[in-house]
């Protein structure tokens, strides 16, 4: 483009009040904030302008322009945190939100939120209340323990026990447990902040409760314990028990913490799956406090629970740094709401969507897959789809190295590579998330959703036969 030619093209390019001018009577502009719609105008405008001057062909009419700015308006007035499809069947995936809720936890936050409530009243005394007791008595009857309280997240319960009974001290843990949790959480890290010197004992793969005993000196002020929830060592392996190390923390008046990671209140060894360590058991072994997570097996909303003894709770209480680590209260409802279900354990399993897809049965599996099969082929006859037996993963740091034996689709695109449909389903409104194994991208019925099926196979129907 000679050089007049552009100068002549930027003097054409309308000016950002008259692309204004015509949005208004335009009504899909009705809903979009007028901020936005100036935004949009600059932007696009600026970069035709760009376009121009690097002697790219630029469309400076107004209707185009009209039509790039409405585009470009939804895009900024879209939400970032959206609803996507998990056929990873990974069931507490932590990218894609952990668990999901119960519908009694969902009716509860939309019940306490819209209303005032007791947060933080006494509603028998008229005096102020103690958030925490709204599920206090209920994880006691639960876990057994004497007292509990609940915070923002495992790993700020963990920081918070940590600082109420070590800081300052020494706090001795084994070798074998000292874990990272999806890289933003360490064990040594953690024990750093919270103001105590972490103290190691035994090997990576053998701690004995000689090695522990050997590690005190006066000012040794905890013995912890940390599930390793994540990985499993295996071989020549020895770790001390919870009950054994409490029995010596009691003889060296030394308090005993547990960190669970996951935590379960039921067996699951019940339903086929590996026996996790059970909240109830912990607290019977003679631990001091347990933390565990509300929105791993558990299967509530994102908490922290801390269960124990009477006079350490009460510690934990009284410091400071619980305030910073307060659970709100939509948080509260849901997780009260969730802990109410496991006193019918039955009722648990049914209605809490993380027990309900870590119980699911292979020949419950194989109906989800052969009906979602169907649905695609109605739609799309001539795709390769097949079912295959392949395994799902509990995920966010629960079961190690479990699999659930699943019957999956399986789809090998024709006109596609594997991982150009992946990104096309990633990228699809809403994100379908699946995984690829070898050349054929596998969708996983066990983390699908009621009503779900129909959207995969008419993006499915979308992307293959690019309509
Ligand atoms: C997951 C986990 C944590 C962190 O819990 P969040 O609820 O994610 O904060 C801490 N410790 C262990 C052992 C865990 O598995």
């Amino acid at each position: 483009m000679p050089p007049t030619d552009k100068h002549q093209q930027l003097r054409n390019l309308p000016g950002v009040d008259h692309i204004l001018e015509n949005t208004k009577e335009d009504e899909r502009f009705f809903e979009i904030p007028r901020k936005v719609i100036l935004e949009s105008i600059r932007s696009i405008l600026e970069s035709i302008r760009q376009d121009i001057l690097d002697n790219h062909t630029a469309e400076i009419q107004d209707n185009s322009i009209i039509e790039q700015t409405l585009e470009a308006a939804r895009e900024r007035i879209k939400n970032r945190l959206v609803p996507v499809i998990n056929a990873t069947g990974v069931v507490l995936h932590t990218n894609l939100g952990r668990a999901l809720l119960c519908q009694d936890a969902l009716e509860n936050i939309q019940t306490i939120s819209q209303s005032y409530s007791n947060l933080e009243l006494n509603l028998a005394t008229g005096k102020r209340g103690i958030r925490y007791s709204a599920v206090e008595a209920l994880i006691c009857e639960l876990t057994g323990a004497q007292s509990a309280i609940a915070v923002n997240n495992n790993a700020g319960a963990v920081l918070l026990a940590l600082n109420t009974l070590a800081k300052d001290t020494e706090v001795v843990v084994s070798r074998g447990e000292l874990v990272e949790i999806g890289g933003s959480f360490r064990i040594p890290d953690i024990m750093s902040k919270s103001g105590c010197h972490l103290k190691e004992v035994g090997t990576t793969n053998r701690t004995h409760l000689r090695d522990y005993e050997q590690a005190v000196t006066e000012n040794t002020g905890l013995f912890l314990k940390v599930h390793t929830s994540n990985y499993k060592i295996e071989g020549f392996t020895a770790s001390v028990g919870l009950a054994e190390l409490s029995c010596l923390g009691r003889k060296k008046n030394i308090p005993v913490m547990e960190d669970l990671g996951s935590g379960t209140l039921i067996d699951f060894s019940k339903y086929g799956l590996p026996a996790e360590p059970l909240v109830s058991d912990s607290i019977s072994s003679g631990a001091d406090v347990v933390t565990f997570s509300g929105d791993k097996l558990l299967g509530g909303p994102q908490s922290g629970i801390i269960v124990g003894k009477r006079e350490t709770i009460e510690k934990i209480k009284a410091n400071p740094l619980t305030r910073a680590l307060r659970i709100d209260k939509l948080t509260l409802g849901a997780l009260e709401a969730t802990l109410k279900l496991y006193r019918d354990e039955k009722q648990a399993i049914r209605k809490i969507p993380t027990l309900r897809m870590l119980t699911m049965s292979y020949d419950q599996t194989c109906k989800k897959s052969e009906a979602l099969e169907k649905q695609i082929k109605k739609v799309i006859p001539t795709a390769r789809v097949e079912l295959a037996d392949l395994e799902s993963r509990p995920g966010g740091g629960s079961f190690p190295e479990l699999k659930l034996p699943t019957r999956c689709i399986t789809i090998r695109p024709e006109n596609m590579s594997v991982a150009r449909l992946e990104k096309s389903l990633r990228q699809a409104s809403p994100a379908i998330i699946g995984r690829i194994e070898g050349n054929r991208y596998i969708i996983d019925p066990r983390t699908i959703q009621t009503g779900q099926d129909e959207i995969i196979s008419t993006t499915l129907e979308k992307i293959l036969l690019k309509k």
